[in-house]
């Protein structure tokens, strides 16, 4: 069995062997260890092994784990947020990938607002359509970013995709091409307080394409701690 500190080694070789290809600096590009379901030791395990950036899925498990872990380790809420407990998070997630509606950006405001800091978001976008999937649409994704650039304690940094879950990652090249343009074209209108500098695609089965189409954040779970016990 391989250790989570090998398993690294080898998701961070992919990575820079992706960026040599795409002819790309591989400090644009954050390993984002999705932790979700995994106990403490393993996420202290990553930790020592150099990883500071962790993703969850549940507002509880995230902040269960903030609290145990060291106070430069960064969480990211990459799960379908509900509204009401949105100010759970505020303060302990350094970024929240799911966005994908109004009304959650107005609860994100309303509790950044009370703690009185501004709370970086990602618009997660449901690129390839698919009827199982949260995120909003590629059409919705531009009107959401300009309500959302009127609300000052929110900012969007850039989009989020989970793409298809395939056997072969060349299948979803062109989900990471379409984001990615997705995401100049949104920059392209200058809308005020909405900036396009992150792209949030890429998990175990296709990272390496994501990074070859411009990813600059991985988010990557089975390939670092192997099998959850769960499909969630
Ligand atoms: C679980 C999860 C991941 C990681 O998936 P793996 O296939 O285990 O790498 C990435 N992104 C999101 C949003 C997830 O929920």
């Amino acid at each position: 069995m391989t250790t989570i500190k090998d398993n690294l080694e080898t998701i961070r070789t992919g990575i820079n062997d992706s960026c040599d290809k795409a002819g790309r600096d591989c400090k644009e590009v954050t390993l984002i260890a999705v932790s979700k379901f995994k106990p403490i030791e393993d996420l202290k395990a990553a930790y020592e092994a150099g990883v500071r950036d962790f993703g969850e899925n549940r507002v509880q498990e995230l902040v269960e784990k903030f609290d145990l872990m060291p106070s430069d380790t960064r969480f990211h809420m990459i799960g379908h947020l509900q509204k009401n407990k949105v100010k759970y998070l505020i303060g302990k997630a350094v970024l929240i990938h799911s966005v994908d509606n109004l009304e959650l950006a107005k609860t994100i405001q309303k509790e950044s607002l009370k703690a009185g800091v501004v709370t970086d978001v990602l618009i997660e976008v449901n690129i390839a359509g698919e009827e199982t999937k949260f995120g909003c649409t590629k059409e919705t994704a531009v009107s959401l970013a300009r309500e959302i650039s009127k609300l000052p304690n929110v900012r969007v940094k850039g989009l989020m995709t989970i793409a298809p879950y395939v056997e072969n990652s060349e299948d979803n090249r062109q989900h990471f091409v379409a984001l990615k343009q997705l995401g100049i074209d949104i920059d392209n209108q200058n809308i005020d307080n909405v900036s396009m500098e992150i792209f949030s695609m890429g998990m175990t089965c296709d990272y390496k394409v994501a990074v070859e189409e411009g990813a600059t954040m991985v988010r990557v779970g089975t390939a670092i701690f192997g099998e959850r016990n769960t499909n969630l």
